[in-house]
């Protein structure tokens, strides 16, 4: 486990991932009955941009720095947010920043560290559980849920190349035990093929695709880009989504041949 969020806290692909997850929240809590929330793969719950690992990175310039001063869009809710939250949180905190109070949240972290900063962080907090556990395991352990309605969020480090393999059997896991859950699982885009072999992999009905390119996905050495896939998407999400997609591409742009914010089905319902 040598993977440490703080060192990519902020950057192009957290502003992606998390300005989606804020977005998926906001269509599920228009419905008035309890919503559940796991996040399988938590972090530290939010890091410091000023010092420490993200500092030495600034990995963060050329991703949240650049939609702070953001006048009122697409990404004003993310970005107001981010704002009122001091240091830049992590899924954990954006999640329990939406949470009404008969929501819940359920957040995993295996490293050690990690989980004591994000324990510490909702020690007092009745709704949100955190646990030092494999958030693979709690896939089949924590769903389904008491609750009816729910967002599952994975988002593993990627630091094996079989990552992408556990990702598909985790969306399968997660569906058959909580078949109306939304699951959005986020995925970086260092290669065209992996990303392609990774999407014929996946074997399930209503499902669409938002993906980021800064470039080509030709180098895999660096990261290109990203996405989320989203199994049961909410009613009418990918026209929420879509200027999201675009105010991002707006802002976080390289300037390289190749970039690109889409929107796809992969799987119709
Ligand atoms: N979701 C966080 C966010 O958006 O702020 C970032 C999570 S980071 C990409 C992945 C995290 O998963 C790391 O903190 C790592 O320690 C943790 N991790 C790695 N393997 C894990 C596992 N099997 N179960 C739970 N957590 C794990």
């Amino acid at each position: 486990m040598n993977y440490r969020h703080a060192f990519h806290a902020g950057n192009f692909a957290d502003c992606v991932k998390h300005a989606l997850l804020i977005a998926l929240l906001r269509a599920l809590l228009k419905k008035p009955a309890p919503l559940f929330v796991l996040d399988t793969h938590a972090g530290a719950g939010h890091y410091d941009l000023e010092s420490g690992p993200a500092a030495r990175t600034r990995e963060a310039a050329t991703g949240i720095t650049r939609l702070l001063d953001l006048t009122p869009g697409s990404l004003e809710d993310y970005v107001t947010i981010v704002r009122g939250l001091g240091l830049y949180p992590g899924s954990p905190e954006l999640i329990r920043a939406l949470l009404r109070p008969d929501d819940r949240l359920a957040c995993c972290e295996l490293h050690p560290e990690e989980y004591v900063a994000l324990r510490r962080r909702f020690r007092q907090d009745p709704q949100v559980a955190v646990h030092q556990r494999d958030g693979w395991e709690a896939l089949k352990a924590l769903l389904p849920p008491r609750q009816k309605r729910g967002l599952i969020l994975i988002d593993p480090p990627y630091e094996d190349p079989t990552e992408y393999l556990r990702l598909a059997d985790g969306l399968k896991l997660a569906h058959s035990r909580f078949p109306g859950g939304v699951i959005a699982a986020w995925y970086p885009a260092k290669r065209r093929a992996s990303v392609r072999a990774f999407m014929a992999s996946l074997s399930l009905r209503d499902v669409i695709v938002a993906e980021f390119l800064l470039r080509e996905p030709l180098d895999p050495t660096r990261l290109n880009g990203c996405g989320l896939v989203i199994v049961n998407p909410p009613y009418r999400f990918e026209e929420a989504a879509r200027p999201i997609m675009d105010g991002l591409l707006n802002r976080l742009s390289c300037r390289e041949p190749g970039e690109s914010a889409t929107i796809t089905r992969l799987a119709d319902e």
